[in-house]
């Protein structure tokens, strides 16, 4: 297969393309357009693989991803370009409505004019994959409660709320135009080259530099924590076997609280870190409680039984593994952390141009 896939550069793209190239025959193009979270140093392991590609665009330019589309001739779209820090989307929601929303609108139009060019055969073997988030469906209070693929959709931030809109114009696309595509909405994702806004590299870098554990509110709200090798994978199942039209909820069974998990953290450092910043006798003394996010949502909890069922995937990392795995890998990679922290990875793009 020929598979573009639009934010390659960011987290979970850099964690698709890794696996896509190491695990498949699968050539792959990036389209990215490198804003602060695209970050073409994840991708150094596989650069040189001479089916990668990389193409620096923004999805709502029409014309270039029109060039792209009809050069490359993908057999799918995985659609993963993002505004996606919803801290950033409370302060400025106006880059979220933009790529989230009128992106979104506009690669699938520029998809749909290319996939209506095909011949009927590579037409009917098309998809176009949409990533999106457990965020869309709000947030739980039972303590049992599930999300599942018919929860209805009740977003909190300008960041889910960009996202269900997105959710929303890909299934009319389906409707009203028959474009094959197919939908995904996942848990939180924790593991490598994970930008260190987020919680779990945040907290690891801080601890180790002996800054403050910023924790919101009293630490009490629970997410479902997925490795981003396990969402890999999934991607990669459904867009190859999923059924056209319908969506898969994917999450990895690690429900935790916000504060376990800074705990969790503190307590893997101690073991593998342990010569600690002076001053410093025992990492958690860093924790700090911060003043809520507003509209923070209390729990996420995801039911994957959908995709285990029929499609076979599970996920093969528990929270335990997976997170000593990863404070592994950033003590393994303080210079990835650094020169993002510096600013020194966006000289990237002079090189990528
Ligand atoms: P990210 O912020 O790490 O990366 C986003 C990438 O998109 C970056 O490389 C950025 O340069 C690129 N991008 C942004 N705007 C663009 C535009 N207009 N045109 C082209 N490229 C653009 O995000 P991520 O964490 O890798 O998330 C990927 C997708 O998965 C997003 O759609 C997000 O909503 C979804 N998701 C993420 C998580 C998570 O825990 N990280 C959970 C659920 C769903």
């Amino acid at each position: 297969m020929r598979i573009l896939i639009t934010g390659g550069a960011g987290f979970i793209g850099s964690a698709l393309i890794r696996h896509l190239i190491r695990q498949t025959d699968h050539e792959v193009l990036n389209l990215d357009k490198l804003t602060y979270a695209g970050n073409l140093e994840s991708l150094e392991t596989v650069a040189d693989s001479p089916r990668y590609r990389f193409v620096q665009a923004d999805i709502a330019d029409s014309e270039q991803v029109a060039a792209t589309l009809a050069e490359f001739q993908p057999d799918a779209v995985m659609h993963l370009a993002a505004e996606s820090h919803v801290d950033r989307s409370i302060d400025g929601p106006a880059a979220f409505i933009q790529t989230n929303i009128v992106g979104t609108y506009s690669l699938l139009e520029s998809v749909r004019s290319y996939w209506l060019g095909l011949d009927a055969e590579r037409q009917a073997a098309f998809r176009f994959h949409h990533i999106s988030t457990d965020e869309v469906y709000g947030d739980l209070h039972g303590v049992d409660d599930l999300f599942s693929e018919t929860t209805p959709y009740a977003p909190s931030s300008p960041y889910s709320a960009s996202k269900a809109a997105s959710d929303h114009l890909v299934r009319a696309w389906l409707r009203t135009y028959g474009l094959p595509v197919l939908i995904t909405n996942c848990s939180n994702n924790y593991g490598p080259y994970h930008f260190p806004e987020k919680l779990i590299p945040l907290m690891i870098l801080n601890a180790l530099a002996g800054k403050p554990l910023p924790v919101y509110g009293n630490g009490q709200q629970v997410r479902d924590w997925l490795y981003v090798e396990d969402h890999a994978r999934a991607l990669l199942k459904v867009v190859s076997e999923g059924q056209v039209g319908e969506t898969y909820n994917i999450g990895g069974h690690n429900e935790q609280k916000n504060l376990d998990v800074v705990h969790a953290i503190c307590a893997l450092l101690e073991e593998l870190a342990p010569q600690k910043p002076a001053g410093i006798a025992r990492y958690e003394e860093l924790i700090t409680y911060v003043q809520d996010r507003p509209g923070h949502d209390l729990r996420y909890a995801i039911d994957a039984s959908k995709i285990e069922r029929e499609l076979g995937w599970v996920p093969e990392e528990t929270f335990a593994s997976g997170l000593r795995k990863t404070v592994q890998w950033y003590l393994d990679n303080l210079d990835w952390c650094r020169r993002v922290q510096d600013g020194s990875y966006q000289g990237q793009r002079l090189g990528a141009l």
